[in-house]
C-alpha cells in the first residue's frame, strides 16, 4: 500500500465518510477525498468560524487569538503529525512558523488549511498577520489560558476571588467556562483591547493586499 494511500484511508476511517463516497474501484479511494467532500462529509465540518491550531513556536499567538475571541488550540508539546491530524479532524486552520509542516502530505495537498506566519513578527504583528490574511474581526474575548468562553456573573459570585480594590472600581465580572478564571474590566482587560484594536488597524494593511486562501504555502 502506498504510503499516500494508507494516510487516506486512515484518515478516511477517521473521519467516518459514509460508504457511498468510498470507491468500489481498488487503489481509487483518494479520489473521493477532495477538500470540499471532507469539509462537507468530514468527521467535523469545517466551523462558520475559523477555528485555529498553532504550533509550538506561536503559543503566544494562541493565547491572543482567544483574546480576540477566536478558539486557538495550542500545546508546546504537540508533534507536527498530531497537529496536521488533529487540524484535519476538526477542521481548524493551522497556523505554523515551520515551513516543514508545510511538505506535509495533508497541508501540501490542501486537505488541512494552514496559513504560514512569518519569522520575526512581535505577537501583535502575527495576530494582525492572520486577521488580515484572513479577514477576521475581533469578537467576544475569550480565557486566554484556555480559549474557554467568559460569561458574565454579578460581584456576589466572585467576591471572594478578586482584590478589594477591584470590587470597588469595576463593575462587570466574568468566568471562564473552561478553567474558571474570573476576568474583569481594569486596566490590564483595558490594555488587551487597546492592543487588540491596534492588531486590527495593522490587519487593515494586510487585508488590502492579500486574501484568504485554503492554503498560504509560501516558504519563509
Ligand atoms: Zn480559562
Amino acid at each position: 500500500m502506498s504510503g499516500r494511500l494508507e494516510f487516506v484511508l486512515r484518515t478516511v476511517m477517521s473521519a467516518r465518510l459514509s460508504v457511498k463516497h468510498k470507491s468500489r474501484q481498488p487503489g481509487r479511494l483518494w479520489v473521493a477525498l477532495t477538500f470540499g467532500d471532507w469539509a462537507k462529509m468530514g468527521g467535523r465540518a469545517m466551523a462558520d468560524e475559523p477555528e485555529f491550531m498553532c504550533d509550538a513556536m506561536l503559543g503566544g499567538l494562541a493565547r491572543w487569538l482567544r483574546a480576540a475571541g477566536y478558539s486557538a488550540w495550542f500545546d508546546v508539546h504537540a508533534r507536527d503529525g498530531d497537529l496536521v491530524r488533529r487540524a484535519l479532524e476538526e477542521g481548524r486552520w493551522l497556523l505554523t512558523s515551520d515551513a516543514g509542516i508545510l511538505e506535509r502530505y495533508a497541508v501540501s495537498e490542501g486537505l488541512v488549511r494552514c496559513l504560514f506566519v512569518p519569522h520575526g513578527l512581535s505577537t501583535i504583528h502575527q495576530l494582525a498577520h492572520v486577521m488580515g490574511v484572513l479577514k477576521l474581526n475581533p469578537k467576544n474575548s475569550r480565557c486566554m489560558d484556555c480559549g474557554g468562553e467568559l460569561a458574565e456573573v454579578p460581584l456576589t459570585e466572585v467576591a471572594t476571588e478578586i482584590p478589594e480594590k477591584v470590587k470597588e472600581t469595576c463593575a462587570h465580572f466574568y468566568r471562564c467556562a473552561g478553567c474558571g478564571k474570573v476576568y474583569w474590566h481594569g486596566t490590564h482587560w483595558n490594555s488587551i483591547q487597546t492592543r487588540l484594536r491596534r492588531a486590527q488597524k495593522l490587519a487593515g494593511a494586510e487585508a488590502k493586499s492579500d486574501g484568504p486562501h485554503d492554503r498560504q504555502s509560501s516558504s519563509p
